[in-house]
């Protein structure tokens, strides 16, 4: 990108309007005393997942309502990085094949073959439905989609409309809900699942509907649809780029007995804290190659990754490879790879010192002073054909990507006068609530869409989030559109009131303390280094602290927090549950993989620095068995409960028009199952 675009450009890309919601009518029904609200479907969650579900699910006619804890937050709406990118094929100049594309989505393992297959042929439809909504995704004079290369992506799959690509989504999705008349009940938090052998709706706090007699605002929906599009538990972790209070639907489901999957698997990376500006430092942030350096408690500056690289090219080389190498994976650690930049940063952190990136200075010499003209290959070939070649990393950025300077300085920070704070953080959850081909989770009439869906496996491409969440939404609407009844009795009502009126006791544990203690565990235990003992102790620590909620109760400090504790509550059982999953696997002899190294002295991987082995984060190897499989969680009375259960296979299959056709005007193809391979 020219560094010349004019400013109302860039300002329309990077600051986001969202429209304003209709007034909301009140609920004219009552059931135990409190506002009954009945629809033919509730999507829980208004992030670019749940609204492509609400407005594909009402341009099928079904009477849906969004019930959303905050109309415009969560990941899609206030998340980034320096370019959001959308993983779909590849509509360049180069033709691409959906099986292939199929491969690359699942490529690391414990993904059914069949989900990666319907993303990767839904994805056409979800990016030309989004522009035809007005998504300005940037082409070429002839219409071709600009296209790059991203995380685990060889072929460039990957698009954006800059910064903000997923709030565009949300925006013009919500845009479209709203003209299609869709309700969407802002502070509104879904706190229980009501059930009996199948969904009857949910129990909910909302805002509006807090009275003396209802404090906490419980609200009824009844519902014989529920599609869960609450995100990802960002609030998991202390160290962590999501957007604040993202709490996700894991405990949520748990309690309901819902199957959930792939819990072992997420995503980590360098980025700034949801302290300050929560932002992923991918792409051409690093691209642009800043020098990177640490500072003391003494306030002394150390470049520190001169004690892991052995040339100044080598390390200014992986520095720019985080750009599309950006989430943390062990294998990378190896062979002076892109990964060790992590572990170098954990290190420092853990020693006690702050991390920075200085734009305003190249990375310091190792051996050879730093030069444009001394990098690999690869790197010095991208900067040259994007004309990054000024002679500061500020003037590369500001040449490439203008919006990711101009982005930090919405936020008050001007990387172009001081230099970044950033760590390594928890980004994203790849398992999540087991779904089939249509979204359908193990309870009847429940779905599940977006990141709380577990449709990833143990590596995603760099915007194969967002794609998953467009084509699931499609694929949710187009199955639960076939099956909706009237509205019944919001059955399981009485159960879920008693659970969750019993779980606030004023004598609890405090909010405060609890959020410390699941965070602190989380990213202190079950971060990119993992131990055996740590995980176990860890896991036993979780299953003390949901023992002692169950007998304690949680206590808000005012009722206006009473969702918040419940959902610190759920998060409580979430973090057992990850626990309990990425214990499993390491005691059944699980190895490295995506997001985490197990670190164990018996290890056949062996990180170096410069200065020799780095015998501490010796790791064990994967297993390739373990690709083949995936574990599941169920919380049934009271218990944990772990399985393994073999991918979804894909047989070769061919569709033919005549033969199939009947099967689609008939609504049979929600019925069967893809023919699956022999396992
Ligand atoms: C820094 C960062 C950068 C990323 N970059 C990319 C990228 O480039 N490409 C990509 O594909 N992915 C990316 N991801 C991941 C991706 O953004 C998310 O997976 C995706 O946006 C999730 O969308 P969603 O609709 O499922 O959930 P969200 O957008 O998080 O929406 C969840 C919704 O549910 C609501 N909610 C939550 N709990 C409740 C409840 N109990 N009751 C009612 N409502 C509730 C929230 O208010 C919100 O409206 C990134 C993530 C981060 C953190």
């Amino acid at each position: 990108m020219s560094a010349n675009v004019p400013q109302d450009i860039l300002d329309a890309l990077t600051d986001v309007d969202m429209p304003r919601l209709p007034p909301e009518r009140a609920p004219t029904e009552t059931v135990q005393g409190l506002p009954l609200i009945r629809a033919a479907a509730i999507v829980v969650g208004s992030g670019a997942a749940g609204l492509r579900a609400a407005v594909e699910l009402r341009r099928r006619g079904v009477d849906v309502v969004v019930a959303s804890q905050s109309a415009w937050g969560g990941t899609s709406a206030c998340s980034g990085s320096d370019k959001q990118t959308l993983h779909t094929a590849n509509t360049a100049d180069q033709g691409d094949d959906f099986h292939s594309m199929a491969k690359a989505v699942r490529a690391g393992g414990a993904m059914d073959e069949d989900t990666a297959y319907v993303e990767a042929v839904g994805s056409v439809r979800a990016m030309a439905s989004l522009q035809y909504l007005g998504l300005p995704l940037p082409q070429d004079a002839l219409g071709g989609t600009l296209r790059y290369q991203t995380d685990h992506d060889v072929v460039g799959r990957a698009t954006s409309c800059g910064p903000r690509t997923s709030r565009l989504m949300v925006k013009v999705l919500a845009e479209e809900a709203i003209r299609l008349g869709v309700p969407i009940l802002n502070h509104t938090t879904a706190v229980a699942i009501l059930h009996k052998r199948r969904v009857t709706g949910l129990l909910a706090m909302r805002t509006q509907a807090r009275t003396g007699a209802n404090p906490f605002g419980l609200t009824v929906f009844s519902a014989p649809v529920v599609v869960l599009a609450n995100g990802g538990p960002g609030e998991l972790y202390r160290d962590s780029v999501y957007p604040n209070g993202c709490f996700g639907a894991l405990g949520l489901a748990l309690e309901a007995g819902i199957d959930l999957v792939n819990l072992t698997e997420s995503q980590f990376g360098i980025g700034t804290r949801r302290e300050g500006f929560p932002w992923n430092l991918s792409g051409t942030y690093v691209q642009a190659l800043p020098h990177l350096y640490s500072v003391d408690a003494q306030g002394q500056e150390h470049a520190f990754l001169a004690e892991y690289y052995r040339t100044t090219q080598e390390m200014a080389s992986n520095i720019f490879r985080k750009g599309y190498q950006w989430p943390f994976h062990a294998t990378r650690m190896l062979d002076f790879g892109s990964s060790l930049i992590d572990l170098a940063i954990v290190r420092e952190t853990q020693a006690g010192r702050r991390v920075f990136m200085d734009f305003n200075r190249n990375p310091e010499a190792i051996d050879l002073p730093f030069s444009l003209e001394r990098l690999d290959a690869d790197v010095r070939g991208y900067l040259t054909t994007a004309g990054a070649i000024q002679a500061r990393p500020i003037d590369r950025l500001r040449h490439m990507n203008p919006l990711a300077i101009e982005l930090y300085r919405r936020y008050k920070v001007d990387i172009a006068a001081k230099p970044l704070e950033f760590a390594v953080n928890n980004q994203h959850m790849n398992g999540g609530i087991a779904v089939d081909v249509w979204g359908r989770s193990s309870l009847p009439g429940c779905y599940a869409v977006g990141e709380a869906a577990g449709t990833h496996g143990v590596t995603r491409p760099g915007g194969a989030a967002l794609n998953a969440g467009q084509v699931f939404g499609t694929r949710v609407a187009e199955d639960a559109a076939g099956a909706v009844t009237a509205p019944g009795a919001p059955d399981g009502l009485d159960a879920a009131l008693a659970a969750v009126r019993g779980a606030l006791r004023p004598e609890g544990m405090a909010v405060k303390a609890l959020k410390a203690e699941i965070q602190a565990r989380m990213s202190d235990h079950a971060g990119i280094l993992c131990t055996a003992d740590q995980v176990r102790q860890a896991r036993a620590g979780a299953e003390a602290l949901t023992a002692r909620l169950a007998a304690e109760g949680v206590a808000p400090a005012r009722p206006a927090e009473a969702a918040r504790a419940i959902q610190w509550r759920q998060m409580a059982l979430a973090s057992q549950a990850v626990l309990t999953a990425l214990d499993h696997y390491i005691a059944e002899g699980g190895g490295s993989r995506g997001a985490r190294a197990i670190c164990d002295p018996a290890g056949q991987g062996v990180p170096h620095s410069v200065h020799g082995p780095l015998q501490d984060y010796r790791f064990r190897e994967e297993r390739p068995a373990d690709r083949e499989r995936q574990i599941v969680i169920r919380w049934n009375d009271g218990r944990m409960e772990v399985t393994c259960r073999p991918n979804r296979r894909l047989a070769p299959t061919r569709n033919f028009f005549e033969r199939d056709w009947p099967a689609w005007l008939t609504g049979a193809i929600h019925g069967t199952k893809w023919p699956e391979a022999p396992q």
